[in-house]
């Protein structure tokens, strides 16, 4: 049984994973979902902290706020918007452009992720959708803020790659999330009506950019706040 909360604002929040039945019920004339990778698809977001955390032990950052306001500036955020804010932070090296720091941060995302069994980051309710839509012959896309080579690696860690026909990541995307451009971008390279497409974002970032496309749009709570 899915739960269903309206928000304020009013988005539709499922805090598990529906199955394709439950969303075909509301939702009658659905041919496509597109889906956010981190946080969303994958529960990846306290990942991304550690792995940014492990920067500032390795280099001598001293951020100026604690863990958790770290976790909160982090999620939904691109990389290289977190570069804007902690570029300035105390130990940062000044000689960092923003792709030395995504690649460090994307070097520790990995490593961490290669020591973490799939389950821990893909829930198998996650994993009934994808096949449920599969079987079904929904087309699938993912709309990452992500750069494409820790997209495509964190799809084969989790061994779902395949289920995606288009996979959109920031280096495909001349403006990023919270701009509807991604989404936009994926109802045109599906051939997709907004009216036939839901959008499962988790982020506040992400959710701007998926009702700006127009399609519709769950807010995705389901993994565990971390
Ligand atoms: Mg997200």
């Amino acid at each position: 049984m899915v739960t269903f909360l309206m928000s304020k604002n009013p988005i539709l929040t499922m805090v598990s994973v529906p199955t394709l039945s439950e969303l075909k019920a509301s939702f009658p004339a659905l041919k496509a979902i597109f889906f956010d990778m981190d946080g969303t698809l994958l529960d990846t977001e306290k990942y991304h902290t550690q792995a940014f955390l492990k920067i500032g032990r390795d280099y001598g950052i001293v951020p100026p706020h604690s863990a958790e306001v770290i976790h909160g500036l982090l999620v939904g955020r691109a990389d290289h918007l977190v570069f804007d804010v902690v570029k300035n932070w105390p130990g940062f090296p000044t000689e960092w452009s923003t792709k030395n720091f995504v690649d460090e941060k994307n070097k520790n995302l990995l490593t961490l992720l290669s020591n973490v069994p799939r389950a821990e980051f893909l829930p198998v309710s996650i994993l009934s959708l994808l096949n449920e839509a599969q079987t079904s012959g929904l087309i699938l896309a993912l709309v990452t803020s992500s750069e494409r080579i820790v997209t495509e690696e964190l799809l084969r860690m989790a061994q779902v790659r395949d289920y995606f026909s288009q996979v959109i990541t920031r280096d495909d995307c001349p403006k990023h999330k919270p701009d509807p451009w991604p989404y936009l971008h994926a109802l045109t390279i599906t051939s997709h009506e907004k009216e036939d497409v839901l959008i499962f974002e988790d982020s506040d970032v992400g959710v701007a950019a998926a009702l700006g496309s127009g399609a519709h749009v769950i807010k995705a709570d389901w993994h565990p706040r971390a």
